[in-house]
């Protein structure tokens, strides 16, 4: 599925299987994860988007071709690709454990081909193996919605009263995360949106209610996954004394002005970009001793633009997978 001008339909395409270069693997897609980045992507909304692109960065697959250089995968051995798929290696952050912002990365689905497709080509360095436990399809939001999740979650610090804006697919995998971690989460949805809360509370939060609300009592912390700045100032009015809002998306619409005391006394206000190759082998050995769950709504490859579209207007819970 094949986006050729930003704002456009996907195109059902056919293109011949192409061959891993040296240090790539060639993956039969099982299943590819929806997120809200692809609707960033779709939208034009983010900057030097290779066209034409395949989008999907939650891909799960079996690598059915192997280039020269690869060592340590194997001929139909299942793995899992993020959202970052190249990086460096040689620019300072690639040189100081902070490759989640290297100078001439290449990320999934953006500026590389990605899953919404049969089969895929990867960089083999940024490939997890997932083992045999648990279906393609169930394992697919882990790949962003989770990792860039956790992520978050390590960048929200350590405070137990955390506020989760916007329940959708990071915060369904957070939100089980945040509980193991033994927090308490407040789930803050779309004003009115009643299943999402009920959702958010079938997954053990404390509390959940409307973005427009105030929880009962103040936070340590917030994360916002919603792609509305609006949230911002209310996130920050949401947090104690010292505490912290993190904006873990990856383009947001305006933040209006504040007073600039809902910044004072040391609230922080932060972004996390994109994954370390570290951030995903911690989160996928801990998700199985987690538990985590994910909900998610199947669609045919095919019907790709339906599934962005039922992701644009929240018509499911958790999220979608396509599946060829
Ligand atoms: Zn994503
Ligand atoms: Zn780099």
């Amino acid at each position: 599925m094949v986006l050729n001008e930003p704002g456009g339909d996907l195109e059902w395409t056919y293109i011949a299987d192409r061959q891993p270069g040296p240090g790539e693997i060639r993956i039969k897609v099982g299943a590819c994860g929806v997120c809200r980045t692809d609707l960033h992507v779709l939208d034009g909304e983010l900057p030097d988007l290779k066209l034409p692109i395949i989008p999907g960065h939650e891909i799960v697959g079996r690598i059915d071709a192997i280039g020269v250089g690869v060592n340590g995968l194997s001929i139909g051995e299942r793995v899992g690709v993020p959202w970052l798929g190249h990086t460096c290696g040689v620019c300072p952050y690639c040189t100081s454990l902070q490759e989640n912002l290297c100078d001439r990365p290449l990320f999934t689905g953006y500026t590389r081909d990605g899953g919404f497709a049969t089969a895929t080509i990867a960089d083999a360095r940024f490939a997890f193996p997932l083992g045999e436990v648990g279906s393609d399809v169930a394992l697919a939001p882990l790949l962003c919605a989770g990792l860039i999740g956790w992520r978050s979650l390590g960048i929200a610090g350590v405070g137990k009263k955390l506020g989760l804006y916007g329940f959708g697919a990071a915060a369904h995998i957070v939100a089980q995360a945040a509980k193991w971690q033994g927090r308490s989460v407040f789930a803050f949805t779309r004003p009115g949106d009643v299943s999402a809360q009920d959702f958010a509370r079938s997954l053990g939060a404390t509390w959940a209610g409307g973005s427009d609300e105030m929880p009962p009592e103040p936070l340590d912390a917030a994360i916002i996954y919603a792609a509305v700045g609006d949230l911002v100032p209310l996130a920050l009015k949401a947090v104690r004394k010292g505490g912290r809002v993190v904006c873990a998306g990856i383009h947001m619409s305006d933040i209006p002005s504040f007073p600039y005391r809902l910044l004072w006394e040391e609230r922080q206000l932060v972004s996390v970009a994109n994954l370390t190759r570290q951030d995903g082998i911690d989160f996928l050995k801990l998700a199985p001793e987690i538990g985590i769950v994910t909900e998610t709504t199947c669609y045919p490859l095919n019907q790709a633009n339906q599934a962005l579209a039922d992701l644009r207007a929240g018509r499911f819970e958790g999220a979608a997978v396509l599946v060829p």
